[in-house]
């Protein structure tokens, strides 16, 4: 577990409070390749914390193995950096737990997609209250090269040399599939106004907010998404008061589409879509059940907790 450390927050003369800058959120320095996408969602997380004024102390990050799953180290918040595919059990815990904390959780598509896919559903269903940020950059980048759930049918890599066999697995229609989900977006490092609008709508939401955050690996999977950072028409922005509006890419991004975030079934017909990137909330409804709600026990003192742990324990003594 990384610790908050390092951190001299502005004091606010007047409130007596800290008032915290970008780059007092700023933890080690990014080890990402030049021109990795990550180092933009970082970007916008720190951009993300200061807007909110996130007590470092209060946020914690988790992860689990794969290039992306390296952000914990480059905060200067609490950070659980984990094991593959377990990023959302331990975020579970602490949200459980901690619910005084601000979770965010940072997966890639090999991580979230293939060993932890089965967490990602069941944690979808439980809707707690954190945001989940799926880094899809096509390819396992850390392991060098490797096809993953979400590579494109026919690209080629160490694995798969001949081209991938299968049709890639589509996260958004996954996500759209799950009892309970309550918010699903879609948005691209690339497009950096949209991916900070987006995050911060994520945060807002109350519930598990769902991010599939299109990332460009060009160490290994360049070519996954050239054509739409090239070419502005592939992609279609979905608007909607109570989805992400970003007025400034409305001159770039023509293609804008019309879509009620509220309405499950055109979210699913959207992310079924193949020859368009759509990019903002596909779903979102914050009505939908949250396990801590429903689960809330009071609050215990540490005292407490040590008496529940132990007669716990105690059950399975032998
Ligand atoms: Fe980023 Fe790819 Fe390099 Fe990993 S291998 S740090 S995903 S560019």
């Amino acid at each position: 577990m990384t610790a908050a450390c390092g951190l001299l927050p502005v004091l606010d003369q007047e409130e007596d409070t800290p008032s915290y800058e970008m780059s007092d959120y700023e933890g080690a320095r990014a080890r990402w390749c030049p021109g990795c996408g990550d180092h933009s969602v970082l970007t916008a997380v720190q951009r993300l914390l200061a807007a909110e004024q996130l007590k470092p102390e209060q946020t914690v990050f988790v992860s689990g193995i794969g290039c992306s799953s390296r952000f914990p180290h480059y905060l200067s918040t609490y950070g659980f950096h984990g094991i593959h595919g377990r990023a959302l059990p331990v975020a579970t815990g602490i949200r459980l737990h901690r619910p005084d904390l601000r979770v965010f959780v940072v997966m890639g598509d090999g991580d979230c997609t293939s060993i932890g896919a089965g967490h990602w559903v069941h944690a979808m269903r439980y809707n707690l209250d954190m945001v989940v940020m799926l880094l899809d950059n096509a390819i396992y980048g850390l392991t060098k090269n490797q096809t993953s759930p979400t590579t494109p049918q026919g690209f080629r890599s160490n694995t798969q040399p001949h081209g991938s066999w299968l049709p890639a697995l589509n996260p958004l229609s996954v996500a759209l599939g799950v009892t309970n989900a309550s918010f699903v977006a879609q948005t691209a490092e690339w497009v950096p106004s949209h991916l900070y609008a987006t995050l911060r709508a994520a945060y807002a939401h109350r519930g598990l907010g769902f991010v599939r955050i299109l990332q460009r690996c060009p160490m290994y999977s360049s070519a996954v998404y050239q054509a739409a950072v090239q070419d502005p028409a592939r992609i279609g922005l979905l608007v909607h008061d109570d989805g992400v509006v970003v007025p400034d890419l409305e001159k770039v991004y023509t293609t804008q589409v019309a879509h009620d975030p509220h309405d499950l079934d055109a979210a699913r017909r959207l992310a079924g879509v193949t020859d368009r990137i759509h990019l903002g909330v596909l779903f979102r409804d914050p009505s939908r059940p949250r396990y801590e709600e429903i689960r809330r026990v009071a609050p215990r003192t540490a005292e407490e907790r040590l008496v529940e742990l132990n007669l716990e324990l105690d059950r399975y003594a032998v």
